[in-house]
């Protein structure tokens, strides 16, 4: 049989790198829409309303506001995205303590005001709550042992079915060697969730802190849909809007992987800019959408 033109142009399996000749075979995913989400301080204005409506204007149809203070926010956030094609993408963090934590009352800090967090989160239907279990910074902190893997995996494990009780999950947030060596890597991560076997334990990566894997097509799909839950993105050279760092602002390989494996969630700015907000923010969302079509 031959290929046909009219098959090849199948957006699905073109997308998928496939000839319509196997993609038959195959089983076909569904290229999922790109989903934009800001963080509450990317987009300009006053006022929360303010800040949607500019939002909308864009197209953008997530918001990832802080934990900080959530609980107090459940009403003013519902009544803000009402009649509104805005729903609450992520909760970034907010809480106080570490999960790794030596001191009990650290601890105890954290699993108070992370459950609050988590509780907040599942009524106002986010996908998860971010988290790092600890900071290099963050001292003192248990050893970064066997056994303090275990722990954190059991710790995980009864955070998570917290969350699923709650609507939601908890997302752990990968970062660089910098900021916390022992999980620097999407698949990092994922092992984690893993390992905390719950439902509710997640995980997400950045295209800013991924500058340490060595393919981001390669640490998407080493989470897959299973265990990825989010995505943050900025400039690839200064945390800036996508964009405001040139030609190194080049997100298809990963974009690829998101749509190869039909990643339906968000994908959310969390960066500064060094420019004009509305116009670095407009221009981020454009090369966004464009560097979507082309993975
Ligand atoms: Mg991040």
């Amino acid at each position: 049989m031959q290929c046909s033109l009219a098959g090849m142009a199948s957006l699905a399996i073109a997308q998928l790198g496939l000839s319509s000749c196997t993609a038959s075979k195959e089983k076909k995913i569904e290229v999922p829409d790109l989903k934009i989400s800001f963080q509450e301080g990317i987009p300009p204005g006053e006022s929360l309303n303010e800040k949607l409506d500019f939002m909308e204007s864009l197209g953008v149809v997530g918001f990832e506001p802080g934990g900080r203070g959530l609980a107090g926010r459940v009403n003013e956030i519902q009544q803000a995205l009402k009649n509104r094609n805005i729903s609450v993408s992520a909760i970034c963090a907010g809480f106080g303590g570490f999960i790794l934590a030596e001191d009990p009352a650290v601890k105890e800090e954290f699993d108070t005001t992370m459950r609050e967090i988590v509780a907040a989160a599942g009524e106002l239907g986010s996908t998860g709550v971010i988290m790092v279990p600890a900071f290099n910074s963050q001292q003192p902190c248990l050893p970064h042992t066997l056994d303090t893997r275990k722990y954190l995996c059991e710790q995980l494990h009864e955070l998570g079915e917290y969350a699923v009780k709650c609507g939601t999950t908890v997302i752990l947030e990968p970062l660089n060697r910098g900021e916390c060596f022992y999980m620097r890597l999407v698949g990092d991560a994922a092992a984690i969730a893993r390992d905390s076997q719950s439902e509710g334990v997640k995980c997400m990566g950045d295209f800013w802190h991924m500058q340490e894997e060595t393919s981001d097509y390669g640490a998407f799909w080493s989470a897959g849909t299973k265990y990825l839950q989010h995505v943050h993105i900025a400039s690839r050279g200064r945390r800036l809007m996508p964009g405001e760092d040139g030609e190194k602002d080049d997100y298809r390989n990963g974009f690829r992987a998101l749509k190869e494996m039909g990643y339906n969630k968000f994908i959310s700015l969390e960066c500064g800019t060094k420019g004009e907000r509305k116009d670095t923010v407009t221009a981020a969302v454009e090369l966004m959408k464009a560097q979507w079509q082309e993975a």
